[in-house]
């Protein structure tokens, strides 16, 4: 067994003992907004099991709810879906099921197991009682067989208003989980539904409707989240008691959540900051939406090796931010090729440089077949700010005068001014050691490498660095995005990676330089 988890554990027993025959999944979103990181978890468990039961997966969308899903959802959501993964074998819809759904509930109506209750909503609620008091019978649930039908029947047709009735199923009104006092099955809404128009008036409650769509597709284990877990007694009642309809048994397994620090995964809250276009789109670079993610340049791999990292368990945890960044170093480190750039630029000017000269530079630094590529020194570079004081301080080694540096793949240059203008750092004057491109020539050793760019190789670029999208209290902040300007090498590509040495992992699209992650050691390395 490759992969290993309580899930994995769950689903091999029902193998072995033969009570699953044949593994079959699907992953059912709701096509009412973006898939987002967490969908990005639940996705790559789902390839995971079914790699390892060789298992049919499929890509349901669960569009129950006219009033809030689109075309516009179904298309992103499918496209993102098979960014991620190719193993989607099949896509279906729940509205497709609506006659089967229709005839579950007729089902029941017939065997006494459901009725339609006109209550107004807030009767409704008063009547099923809550924690502390049981709930009561609403006149609905006396009505004969025939007088159901027959409403449902009204129901469908579109004859009753929104809101005028609603079918029920008939459980138990004293109930202590909430979930099975009489819950609702089906409710009105006129709404033009986007693949079935105007053929319903009433449409399926996702408890209703999900366990008879993972029968009708001969689902065998059916994944989702905790807050799902006291949902299952109802899904096992609507498959024990549609079963006559349905022929097929699939079981629920819930597992938990992704949470991420910082990071606000939740389709409701991201949707209302698209609709108050406080950002571009739901695929901005901001948004932790699987479309925005691949903007800013996460790439599949990073993702599913994210959600392996934070694991799948039934026990709810928040994982801390840093575990993505440790991801995108890890998965890019060995595909990406090496490059400079300067993220606060101080011109450093070499006093005895005479004629530029070019150094062969490799673009990875082990593994060869990324290739070399040359880069000038010139009399004028540029270094990083950060990486230079006006004076010695203890524990720095970069550059200060008096100090010897060495600027990374080139020489060593010994610090003789540092240039001061009101108050700010302008410029630094230094005096290359020519015969030091040979380190063991070298006059002085240096205790630092320096990261540089040619004054004629350097081309200004803007960057976005991201923070947190929430604060603490759960408002948007969309100053978490800082936007820079860096000096990078000529001829970077778009659409690409890059390691800025030093800087960390950027990602280059449409001419703006998207920060991924830092690297590691840069702090400790460096000083
Ligand atoms: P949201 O809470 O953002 O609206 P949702 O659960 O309502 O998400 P659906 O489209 O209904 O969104 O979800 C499709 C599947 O993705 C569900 O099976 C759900 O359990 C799973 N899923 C959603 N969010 C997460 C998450 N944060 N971690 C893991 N799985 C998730
Ligand atoms: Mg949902």
């Amino acid at each position: 067994m490759k992969h290993k988890n309580f899930i994995v554990n769950r689903i091999a027993e029902d193998v072995t003992s033969g009570r699953t025959p044949k593994v079959v999944l699907r992953f059912p979103p709701e096509p009412n907004g973006y898939l987002h990181l967490g969908h990005a978890k639940s996705i790559v468990l789902h390839d995971l099991l079914a790699e390892e039961f060789n298992a049919e997966l499929t890509l349901r969308f669960d569009d129950t709810n006219p009033k809030k899903e689109s075309a516009k959802f179904v298309n992103a959501i499918a496209h993102d879906a098979a960014w991620l993964t190719p193993r989607f074998t099949r896509t279906r819809w729940t509205s497709a099921y609506f006659a089967d759904i229709h005839r579950c509930a007729v089902h029941l109506i017939e065997c006494g197991l459901a009725y339609v209750d006109e209550s107004d909503p807030e009767t409704m609620r008063f009547l099923r009682g809550d924690f502390g008091r049981v709930g009561a019978a609403s006149p609905g649930r006396a009505l004969s067989t025939s007088e159901n039908l027959a409403l449902f029947a009204r129901m469908r047709i579109g004859e009753l208003a929104e809101g005028a009735a609603v079918l029920r199923a008939r459980i138990d009104l004293a109930h202590p989980n909430m979930n099975l006092r009489d819950p609702v099955l089906y409710r009105i809404s006129h709404v033009e539904h986007h693949a079935t128009g105007k053929e319903w008036h009433i449409y399926p409650m996702y408890d209703f409707a999900h366990p008879i769509a993972d029968a009708l597709e001969g689902v065998s284990h059916s994944l989702c989240t905790l807050e799902f877990e006291d949902h299952r007694p109802l899904y096992d009642w609507v498959i024990e008691h549609c079963f006559a309809v349905l022929g097929a048994r699939p079981v629920q397994i819930e597992f938990a959540k992704l949470e991420v620090e910082g990071i606000v995964l939740s389709k409701r809250k991201l949707h209302a900051l698209v609709e108050a276009g406080q950002v571009a789109g739901w695929d901005s670079p901001v948004l932790p939406t699987l479309a925005g993610l691949r903007a800013r340049g996460y790439t599949p791999d990073v993702l599913r090796e994210f959600a392996v990292r934070c694991g799948f368990t039934k026990a709810n945890s928040t994982v801390p931010a840093e575990t993505l960044a440790d991801c995108v170093r890890d998965i890019l480190s060995p595909v990406t090729g090496r490059r400079m750039a300067v993220a606060d630029p101080v011109e450093l000017v070499l006093n005895n440089l005479a004629e530029p000269f070019k150094v062969e530079v490799p673009n990875h630094p082990t593994d060869s077949s990324f290739g070399t590529r040359h880069r000038t020194f010139t009399a004028k570079l540029w270094i990083d700010r950060a990486d230079i004081r006006a004076e010695a301080e203890p524990h720095f080694w970069r550059a200060y005068p008096g100090n010897w540096v060495r600027l990374k793949h080139g020489l060593n240059v010994l610090i003789k001014t540092v240039e001061i203008e009101a108050g700010r750092i302008v410029r630094v004057v230094a005096e290359a050691d020519i015969g030091s491109r040979d380190l063991k020539a070298a006059r002085h050793k240096a205790k630092t490498a320096l990261h540089w760019l040619s004054d004629m190789e350097a081309v200004a670029m803007p960057a976005r660095h991201y923070g947190p999208l929430f604060d603490v209290d759960g408002k948007c902040d969309l100053d978490s995005v800082t936007r820079t300007k860096m000096l990078v090498e000529h001829g970077l590509e778009d659409a690409a990676h890059y390691e800025f040495e030093r800087l960390g992992y950027f990602y280059l699209s449409g001419g703006i330089l998207h920060h991924l992650a830092n690297l590691k050691t840069a702090g400790a390395r460096t000083r």
